[in-house]
């Protein structure tokens, strides 16, 4: 019997679960340790933070529904992992021993590499907002009820080494879809200030049309933007960002003025895994092989934003590449076909596609890309704006937290249709 540990319960932790638990022999033990006893459907978190949606909307108690398909569930931070005796410590001082580790922690908030940015909740400066979390999400509702009565200008973008750029697209968005309902907008400036190199780059190099696309909805919206920008500090209502030409020089100085502001911080790995000599590169992913596992030790494998991916090119500032939550979950496969082969004694040879599908919301309309793989060059790099996008946004949303309910990974009917168009979790 081998007992498999798996470190997180996010997009990517959960689908693990129940995709290991069907397909490993039931004399093999699973555990889930997560560092809540809650799981959040994140790309709802935007919708949090206009009151579009609740908390109890995106968020389920994890416990119930793991433990009803004979998964264990700890729910509170690993403190360390010891990849020699193979073995984890969680919050408390509890030991735990595996025979396989699962790291799928998602991303430690790098809040602190911005003085002043980020909630005073989470270590920040308390200057800035994050939709990272639904705790977050919530406190920006919190502040935004007030700033309805009183309002002024707003900051939304993403900071110098940030790799999850989406969500600010997406957020600008939505905020200029909620003030417009609310006929207020006119009475808001939006500037979006970014660490990427031109508008619609997303860390991917850009996709399909998605320049030109972003640069004219963001005309169309008035949302004004800086590029290139390496936010350097934030004082209250003040965000202090240098513009870099393209050759990495300082062209301008910027000090934006804000009532209200939502900047994505960079990320990191957490504290527990970057802690583990030779299992990450220095900003704490876990370097990983083409099968998912890692270079230094062979019983750890990992997925997720906590992986290492290289960024897609160089940019003036700081960029790194999403992972997005489709591409997360081939990861998640691969991972799931590896060990449940090296358990029935054959060599391990699932490697996961790395596609991307994405669903960006705009309020009432919404844009979608397709980029297969992640990486380019790509055999498919689309990218489209329309209505359709957001009501597919709140389908896939209700049909995700469901899956989630329900207890299964890739039901038969997604796999099916998702092959039927030519995208699949594994490489052939
Ligand atoms: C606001 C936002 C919106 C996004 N929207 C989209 C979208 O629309 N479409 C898309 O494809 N992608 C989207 N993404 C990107 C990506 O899909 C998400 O970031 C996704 O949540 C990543 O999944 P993950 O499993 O790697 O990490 P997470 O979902 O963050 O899960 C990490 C898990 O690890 C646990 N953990 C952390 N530290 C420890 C520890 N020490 N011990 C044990 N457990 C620990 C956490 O509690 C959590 O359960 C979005 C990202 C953000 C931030």
């Amino acid at each position: 019997m081998a007992h498999i540990v798996i470190m997180g319960a996010g997009i990517g932790g959960m689908p693990a679960a129940y995709e290991m638990r069907e397909r490993l022999p039931k004399e093999h033990k699973i555990t889930v340790v997560s560092a809540v006893d809650y799981f959040q459907f994140v790309p709802s978190n935007p919708w949090v933070a206009v009151g579009w949606r609740k908390r109890e909307d995106i968020v389920l108690p994890i416990a119930p529904l793991l433990e009803r398909k004979g998964i264990g569930f700890i729910g509170r931070p690993v403190t360390a992992i010891d990849p020699v005796a193979n073995r984890l410590t969680v919050e408390g001082g509890e030991a735990l021993a595996y025979d396989y580790l699962v790291i799928i922690t998602g991303p430690k908030l790098a809040f602190s590499e911005v003085p002043g940015a980020g909630p005073a909740s989470s270590g920040g400066g308390g200057h800035t907002h994050s939709v990272c979390t639904v705790s977050h999400a919530e406190e920006f509702w919190r502040d935004y009820e007030g700033f309805l009565k009183e309002l002024g200008p707003v900051v939304i973008g993403a900071m110098p080494g940030a790799s999850c750029f989406g969500p600010a697209y997406e957020f600008a968005f939505i905020l200029d879809a909620d003030l417009r309902r609310r006929k207020l907008r006119h009475k808001v400036p939006i500037t979006f200030v970014t660490s990427e190199p031109y508008i619609g780059h997303l860390g991917l190099g850009g996709v399909g049309d998605s320049k030109s696309l972003l640069e004219s909805e963001f005309r169309g919206h008035d949302i004004k933007w800086i590029i290139n920008a390496k936010t350097t500090k934030v004082e209250a209502g003040r965000l202090f960002a240098t513009e870099m030409s393209d050759r990495g020089e300082p062209v301008k100085e910027h000090e934006v003025p804000f009532k209200l502001s939502m900047m994505l911080p960079a990320f990191k790995g957490v504290d527990a895994v970057a802690a583990v000599p030779q299992l990450c590169n220095p900003r704490g992913f876990v370097l990983i092989d083409e099968h998912q596992r890692s270079k230094t030790y062979r019983n750890i494998f990992s997925a997720g934003v906590c992986v290492a991916i290289p960024p897609v090119e160089v940019t003036p500032v700081p960029t790194g590449a999403p992972k997005t939550g489709y591409m997360i979950e081939t990861m998640v496969s691969a991972i799931v076909h590896n060990i449940a082969d090296e358990l029935a004694g054959k060599p391990v040879t699932a490697k996961a596609t790395w596609n991307a599908i994405c669903l960006a919301d705009m309020g009432d309309t919404g844009a979608a890309f397709v980029a297969l793989p992640q990486i380019p060059p790509r055999n498919v790099n689309w990218f489209k704006k329309g209505k359709w996008v957001h009501l597919a946004k709140i389908a896939f949303e209700k049909y995700f937290l469901r899956k989630m309910k329900a207890g299964s990974s890739e039901p038969a009917f997604e796999k099916y249709v998702l092959k039927a168009v030519g995208i699949a979790r594994l490489v052939k």
